[in-house]
């Protein structure tokens, strides 16, 4: 079991509906050091990919993305949700569907912070039905940029995203993969990884 899989299992909570909160170590206290390991961990598993920024999406992914950023010795590029009448010509935008709060949000990214010639390492900490990491990949595909990879912190396996990704042919590494959580017993099971 990995330094993040036994993290969850000390301090993760199944909630109903699907939900697993990680709210006391990833997005909203957040330790600092086991950031840092899993900024080290992207690293070395996009070792082999010339990668030349991070994107995520706010606000809980570029807590995981920032030390992924620093590792590359890349900037991070964060899409931010917007309501549409701000959107103009000036910037990427896309239509993502919150897991968590149900809603439509178009998210946007600057033309100024990607370009054709970036290549780019997605980052984010939940990977469920795979909206938010479809949205930033059609941002990504806007720039006439490269998807070089998707990096997650914690996939859960028995949601439909991860499949999805692989299926289209994208590089995911997933730090921890659930595979099932009960809400009443608070048991997580995690796929057994290399
Ligand atoms: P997706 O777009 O893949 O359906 O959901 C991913 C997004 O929803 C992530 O950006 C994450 O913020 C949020 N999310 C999905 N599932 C969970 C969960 O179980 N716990 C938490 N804390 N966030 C989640």
């Amino acid at each position: 079991m990995n330094f993040l899989e036994q993290r969850i299992l000390r301090d993760g909570i199944v909630k109903e509906g699907n939900v697993l909160k990680v709210d006391s170590f990833l997005n909203h206290q957040m330790d600092i050091a086991l950031l840092e390991e899993i900024g080290q961990e992207f690293h070395r598993r996009f070792a082999d990919k010339k990668i030349t920024k991070v994107l995520t999406i706010e606000s809980s992914g570029i807590a995981i993305a920032y030390p992924v950023a620093k590792a590359f010795g890349v900037p991070l590029v964060f899409a931010k949700k917007a309501k549409s009448i701000n959107i103009d010509g000036e910037v990427y935008a896309a239509d993502v569907t919150s897991f968590t709060y149900q809603t439509n949000n178009q998210v946007i990214v600057s033309k100024k912070f990607l370009s054709a010639d970036d290549h780019v390492l997605i980052i984010d900490d939940f990977l469920a039905n795979g909206y938010a990491l479809q949205g930033l990949i059609s941002l990504v595909e806007a720039a006439d940029a490269t998807v070089e990879g998707l990096g997650i912190a914690i996939e859960k396996g028995f949601q439909e995203g991860g499949m999805r990704m692989r299926n289209l042919g994208y590089r995911l590494e997933s730090l921890a993969i659930v595979d099932s959580m009960n809400a009443r017993t608070g048991e997580i099971v995690f796929r057994a990884q290399d």
